[in-house]
Formats: structure tokens, C-alpha cells, sequence
């Protein structure tokens, strides 16, 4: 049997899977299909944008198989550099031509949305004999292998989650998977440490509350993952798929949050490690503010942990969603701004210190939802003066997420959102605002002019560059010429946009520099670029001083042979 996995790409608030991040989906998938005996050369796996890039290449792939896999479903709204996820209709127009039988799972399964503030729905897919998931993809598609009689009549087989001794084997087992992604090996392998949320009460809008009970994996499965991974080629690494990595095995209290357990993050911190020694990226996701506010001595003794054993620039993404209390108590959610205040504090305090990547070890992000129950105009105004108390107290916040609600089946908030119309305007002018007002003095601040920033990975190229560096959240880079595409440069940072920077190569080679990135270097305005170019090529630092009127610190900047 010849199987492809087609992977449309998957958006969670607990789990990232478009380039070049990949999801636990696939791996997990392709470790049930060897687990069912499909040997390893007859599992393909193709990406969505493959697909549309290079069809026939990929077609061949999918038309042969006896089996085609779709992996899709965004639970959050996203904005992505060089990928789009799968939507509806190419779903349908790829299982319409494929003779296989059909599997369609993944977060889809909770809903389909194409942006922020609609509503999420099943959708109708209008192809015959499409099998829908509707619990785990990845059980399901084992299920279907277990009997002659399931794979004749997969309508019988019983929807179910995987265990997590399941996915222990299938994670190890499937981690071949990531050579065949077109970013290998600058691919972010996500790992899952656990998933469901471990709070009482579950905030209005969030899907992860549908996943049940937390169940937390044993550190010494993800270790093997790891060590899977890396022998496969593996080199970056998130540990992204749980609503709060802080709360991972946590014992739980009578509170509304479980206590966090600092000696299990250092084991699994410390066992990744040992497994993969020249890792090139290990960073986090998804931090509850509210762990950190209810136990801040734990949770200071495990970024003490993330920070000995982790690479710089990593970001603990804050779910704050609001700093109106009001709609805090409407919707059942985690953190008062308060406490918010507080994590953000000690994150600071802890993480601030800048790393060998160029940006601080760890720093807070912090993610806004609008549209929620009892929100007022006086919710935008009370969010904005939250951010502006954050940037006037000089703390650091490496990115802010502002979104809409996406209301989803099955969550307290389906049916409710009439707020994110009657808002809308409002929202876009208040957005704006903090673009301009919060986000572009932040950045300055977080990467001032003259940073020099490590392995930047140059993603899309005309005659401006776009890279970032691999990582949790990475900083978007504009460099000013077109560049080798998959080449990875170090930049000095040059200029600041709301939400990305601009950047030189680091050294710039001055007599090969064009005039464009002579203009960007710190401190040299176009009259003096013209001056600089006129006087190539330089023989010396020595003859670059006396040729030009710029003080010596430019140096720093740049390399004469
Ligand atoms: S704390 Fe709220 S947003 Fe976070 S996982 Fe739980 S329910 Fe979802």
C-alpha cells in the first residue's frame, strides 16, 4: 500500500504547523502507518504549497497512492510569510482527481474559518467517500490499517483520541517524515509535551478546553523524539504544543491553576539536550501569565532552567487577551492585568539579558483578543493604556498579537461574537494606534540600531530580502538587495518598522557594497554614501577613515577585504 500525506497546514493556539514550522500531524502519522507495516519507501509526504508550486511533481506522488491523507484546520487566525494554508475548495479539488481512498483530519475537525472575527464551521466538503476524522487523524488513519474490514468500511470504525503511549512509539517511529519537508533540515520540529488545558474554567473562545483533561506526556517520551529527530537531521526545535509549558506535570491544587513542577521542565530541558547536543534552536510556547502571577518562585526557578539550556530569542507567548477586567470575569479568562503586569516583570527580569543570537534570552509576548463578551470602547482604551504602561516602565515585549475572536462550535463564545462587527472600526483605528504608538518604539527599543543579529534565514527575494532567524515568533528582516534564497546571514539591524526591521549584511563588504546598503549603515545619510562609493575600492580601515568624514564606530560595522 502507497500512502501520501498531503499537509494543508494546521494554526492551533497550542500548536504551529506552516512552514518552516512542522506540526507533530505528519510525524505522528507516518509512525501509526509504519506501526500497520507500510514500509517507509512507500510513505510520501507533500506540502500544500508544493502542491501549487511544482504539481506534477507532487500529483504523481498523490495519484499513485492507495491512500491520501489531508492534514488541515486553522484555529487561529494567522498572517504567514511564505505559505498559506489549505483551504476548502482545494481540499475538494484534490481528493475530487485522487483514485485513493480519502482521509480528511486535523484541527478542521473543530471548525473551518478564513480569518479572524468569522465564525468557524464544519465544512461541507462535496467529494464522495471522504473520511472525516472526527477525533485524532492520526488513530484514525491507525484504526483504519488494523482489519481488511476497516479499510472496506471505514463509516464502522469508532472516532477516538490517540494515547499517549501511542504517540510516544508513533512520534519516534514517524520522525523519518521530516526529510521528506521542503524546508529539511531548516525545519522547526514542534514538539507536544501535553495538551487540554489544566484550568478549572475555560476561557470563552478557546478550543484547546475541547481536547479534555490535560495529558501530560512522560519527559522520557519526548526525550526520544527528540533524539529520533535530531539522528534524522534535526536541528531546531520548539517545544510548542501545550497551553502552558510552566504547568507541565503540575500537581494539581484546589486553585483554578495547577502548581508548576520546576525539577520535571529541568529534566526534560536537560535530557533534550543530552540527546541533541548541537542543536541549533531550542525555544517554547504558550506561557499562562496567570502560572507565573499565582507561583512566582517556581516559575522563576524554571526560566532559570529554559535559560541554561534553551538558545537566545526565545518567547514566552502570554495569552492575556484583554486588560479589561470586566470582560476578564465575561468570558472566564485566565489573568487579570495585574498579574499580567507581574509575569511580564519577572520574564524581564529573568530573560532580558541579550544572547549570542543578538536579541534577549526570553522575553514575553502578549496576545489580544477582541471581540469577546462585555467588551466596550472603554476595553480598547483600557488594553492600549495597558501596553503604553509596559513600554513607559521599560519592560520588554517582544511582540504583540492583536486579533479578533474566531468563534468556534462547541465553545462557550459560538454565537456570541456580535461585538466583532459592531467593533470592527474601531478595532482597525486602535490597532493602528498600537502599531504606530506601542509597537514601533518596543522594537526599537527590544533591537536598537547597530544590533547585530546571528543567522538570519533569507526566506523571499526580489530586490528586497525577507528572512528571520529560526525561532519562536522571529523578527521579520527587510534587507535591501536581492539575496540567495536558504542562504542564512548575520545583519546589522538599520531601521525599524512597526513590526519588522531593516537590516544590512554584517560585515558589509564596503568595495563590494552596493549604494543602497552603504545608505543603511548606522549614522550615513546619501550625501555621504555617494562620498564612500566615490572613493572605492579602500585598501585599508585606515584609507576608509581618511577618504571619508565618519567617526571610527562605523568600523564595527563593516570589513575592507
Ligand atoms: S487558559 Fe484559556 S486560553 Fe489557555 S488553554 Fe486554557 S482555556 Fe485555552
Amino acid at each position: 500500500m502507497k500512502v501520501a500525506i498531503i499537509d494543508g497546514y494546521v494554526d492551533e493556539p497550542a500548536c504551529l504547523g506552516v512552514p518552516p514550522y512542522m506540526s507533530p500531524y505528519p510525524k505522528y502519522i507516518a509512525g501509526a502507518l509504519r506501526e500497520q507495516k507500510i514500509p517507509q519507501q512507500d510513505i510520501y509526504y507533500v506540502t500544500i504549497d508544493q502542491l501549487r508550486i511544482s504539481p506534477e511533481d507532487a500529483k504523481n506522488k498523490i495519484m499513485n497512492a492507495d491512500l491520501v491523507i489531508i492534514i488541515a484546520g486553522m484555529t487561529v487566525p494567522g498572517k504567514y510569510l511564505r505559505a498559506s494554508p489549505i483551504t476548502p475548495g482545494e481540499i475538494e479539488s484534490i481528493f475530487s482527481i485522487v483514485p485513493g481512498t480519502k482521509i480528511l483530519g486535523g484541527p478542521i475537525r473543530l471548525g473551518f474559518s478564513k480569518e479572524g472575527g468569522k465564525a468557524a464551521n464544519i465544512p461541507e466538503i462535496d467529494v464522495e467517500d471522504v473520511n472525516f476524522a472526527h477525533a485524532d487523524i492520526e488513530a484514525f488513519v491507525y484504526d483504519m490499517l488494523q482489519s481488511e474490514a476497516n479499510i472496506r468500511e471505514p463509516e464502522n470504525i469508532v472516532h477516538r483520541f490517540r494515547t499517549v503511549d501511542e504517540i510516544a512509539r508513533w512520534s519516534v517511529n514517524g520522525a523519518f517524515i521530516i526529510k521528506q519537508h521542503p524546508d529539511y533540515p531548516h525545519l522547526m520540529c514542534e514538539l507536544e509535551t501535553y495538551r487540554g488545558c489544566g484550568r478549572k474554567k475555560h476561557c470563552s473562545f478557546c478550543t484547546e478546553a475541547l481536547y479534555g483533561a490535560s495529558d501530560y506526556r512522560a519527559v522520557a517520551d519526548v526525550v526520544s523524539e527528540v533524539s529520533a529527530l535530531y539522528d534524522a537531521g534535526a536541528r531546531y526545535f520548539r517545544i510548542g504544543r501545550q497551553p502552558d509549558l510552566f504547568t507541565y506535570h503540575a500537581t494539581d491544587t484546589d486553585g483554578d491553576i495547577p502548581k508548576p513542577n520546576p525539577q520535571i521542565i529541568e529534566s526534560l530541558y536537560r535530557g533534550i539536550r543530552n540527546v541533541a547536543p548541537e542543536l541549533r534552536v531550542l525555544h517554547l510556547d504558550n506561557v499562562n501569565p496567570a502560572t507565573i502571577a499565582a507561583y512566582p518562585d517556581e516559575s522563576r526557578t524554571i526560566m532559570k532552567t529554559i535559560i541554561q539550556y534553551h538558545t537566545s530569542g526565545d518567547v514566552a507567548a502570554l495569552g492575556m487577551e484583554t486588560a479589561d477586567p470586566k470582560v476578564v470575569a465575561a468570558n472566564d479568562l485566565k489573568a487579570m492585568p495585574e498579574d499580567v503586569f507581574e509575569a511580564i516583570k519577572l520574564i524581564n527580569d529573568v530573560g532580558g539579558t541579550r544572547g549570542a543570537n543578538g536579541l534577549p534570552e526570553l522575553l514575553p509576548g502578549l496576545n489580544f483578543v477582541h471581540g469577546l463578551q462585555g467588551e466596550t470602547k472603554k476595553t480598547f482604551e483600557m488594553n492600549y493604556e495597558f501596553m503604553k504602561r509596559v513600554l513607559d516602565a521599560d519592560l520588554l515585549v517582544r511582540r504583540i498579537n492583536i486579533r479578533q475572536v474566531m468563534s468556534f462550535p462547541d465553545t462557550p463564545m459560538f454565537g456570541k461574537d456580535v461585538l466583532v462587527k459592531k467593533h470592527k472600526k474601531l478595532f482597525l483605528k486602535y490597532k493602528e494606534m498600537v502599531r504606530k504608538e506601542i509597537d514601533l518604539p518596543m522594537l526599537r527599543k527590544v533591537v536598537p540600531t547597530g544590533t547585530i543579529l546571528r543567522d538570519i534565514m533569507c526566506e523571499v527575494s526580489d530586490h528586497i530580502t525577507f528572512g528571520r532567524q529560526l525561532g519562536s515568533y522571529p523578527l521579520l528582516v527587510g534587507i535591501p538587495e536581492k539575496l540567495l534564497i536558504g542562504k542564512f546571514i548575520d545583519i546589522t539591524v538599520t531601521g525599524h518598522g512597526y513590526r519588522s526591521i531593516t537590516g544590512i549584511p554584517y560585515p558589509l563588504k564596503v568595495n563590494q557594497a552596493s549604494i543602497k546598503m552603504i545608505q543603511e549603515l548606522p549614522g550615513i545619510g546619501k550625501k555621504q554614501a555617494l562620498g564612500i562609493v566615490g572613493g572605492m575600492p579602500y585598501k585599508s580601515e585606515q584609507e576608509f577613515l581618511d577618504k571619508n568624514v565618519i567617526g571610527e564606530e562605523l568600523l564595527k560595522y563593516i570589513k575592507i577585504s
